[in-house]
């Protein structure tokens, strides 16, 4: 794989390596960033699917998380600290790590030093889920850990696992995301943690960030189509020239894939693409949502604002390979519920009402 160096199975046969079961219903989990995005609509699906003892934590307050999710125990711990950790991962079976500090393109570009600070969270969580016991663990990383060099033009080549090293990452949240591979790679080598680690490319979709700063180009060009609507204005703004490609998965797709990779043996330590392989530039995507609006907008260009990678693709050989699937959500599909979403939300935070952002 793309870490040579990894050494697989060095260990002994460990606690956790002995036991190769999927969780039992029963069986506590622990999300952590369950506040946030994705680890809100992890949290729903394991206790729709029948999950009983499921141990949700983030550090922002119980009232602004995006989703609440009846009969499981919230804690509000700031997991950059080691004891937090260590109280969020007690008797923890299986632990998914989706806590940190990130955003889209305008946030990672300016934060840079609150990105790497992340590496906190898992160094820290990594440990104290191993000392708990548990069985497997898993961590998201990013398609930002891939080597920028690669992701230069538009026209670009999908990248493959093996993209990441020689390693040249984003800036901050490309290198901290590496980084934290790499702790996951080693506690499965040294210490036989069973480890799995997905790079998510663009995930999106209802229940995320909209508004505020942190919000990334789907949800963002949902929210300026739907306010110029409202305003009577036949223009928005978008961030660069509009030919930057990426693809966006959406985020049924992103729940179903962390549950696939962590129960498969073969990708124990094993970075992974969970991403969608529809390349569409900026410009596709606001034609979509004008679609989707019924309406057609003059697009103003701000060549100033962030605007990340030339091009970035996600190639799915590899996880069509192992697991015989991939993210299958047409964009248009994922964004008409998410226009949908962002709709209610703008027209609630309209009439007073409390919304998430
Ligand atoms: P999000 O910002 O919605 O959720 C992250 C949550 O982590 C937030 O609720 C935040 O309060 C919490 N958090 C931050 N620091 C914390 C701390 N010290 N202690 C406890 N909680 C803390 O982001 P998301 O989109 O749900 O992303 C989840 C994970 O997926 C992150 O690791 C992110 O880097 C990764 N990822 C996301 C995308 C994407 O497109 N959304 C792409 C690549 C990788």
């Amino acid at each position: 794989m793309e870490c040579p160096e990894i050494r697989k199975g060095e260990h002994g046969m460990s606690k956790t390596e002995k036991s190769g079961r999927a969780a039992a219903m029963d069986d506590l989990i622990v999300v952590t960033g369950a506040g946030g995005f994705i680890g809100g609509s992890l949290t729903r699906s394991l206790h729709e699917r029948g999950f009983t003892r499921i141990r949700v934590v983030d550090k922002k307050p119980l009232p602004d998380w995006y989703q609440r999710v009846p009969g499981v125990e919230c804690l509000c711990l700031d997991l950059s600290h080691r004891k937090n950790c260590e109280r969020a991962a007690e008797g923890a079976v299986e632990v998914y790590n989706l806590a940190a500090d990130m955003g889209g393109m305008g946030f990672i570009e300016r934060f840079r030093i609150e990105c790497l600070r992340s590496i906190l969270i898992n160094t820290h969580m990594i440990e104290a889920a191993y000392r708990a016991g548990a069985v497997r663990y898993f961590y998201s990383s990013s398609a930002c850990a891939y080597n920028t060099d690669l992701q230069k033009s538009p026209d670009v080549r999908a990248l493959k696992e093996s993209d990441a090293y020689p390693a040249m990452a984003e800036r901050g949240y490309g290198w901290e995301k590496l980084m934290s591979e790499m702790f996951c790679q080693e506690y499965w080598a040294e210490r036989g943690l069973k480890t799995f680690i997905a790079r998510f490319h663009n995930v999106y979709g209802p229940n995320g960030t909209w508004d505020g700063g942190r919000e990334k180009a789907p949800a963002a060009l949902c929210r300026k189509v739907i306010e110029a609507r409202d305003k009577g204005r036949n223009w928005i703004e978008i961030w660069g020239d509009g030919t930057r490609t990426r693809s966006f998965m959406f985020i049924d797709d992103c729940v179903d894939g962390i549950d696939r990779i962590t129960h498969c043996e073969d990708l124990i330590a094993t970075p992974i693409n969970l991403g969608s392989s529809e390349l569409v530039s900026v410009n596709d995507l606001v034609t979509i949502i004008e679609g989707i609006a019924g309406v057609k907008l003059e697009r103003r260009y701000d060549l100033s604002a962030p605007k990340g990678v030339g091009g970035r693709n996600s190639d799915n050989t590899m996880i069509k390979r192992v697991l015989g699937w991939e993210p299958s959500t047409t964009l248009r599909d994922g964004l008409r519920k998410t226009y949908a979403w962002i709709e209610e939300q703008y027209a609630d935070r309209k009439a007073g009402r409390k919304t998430v952002e």
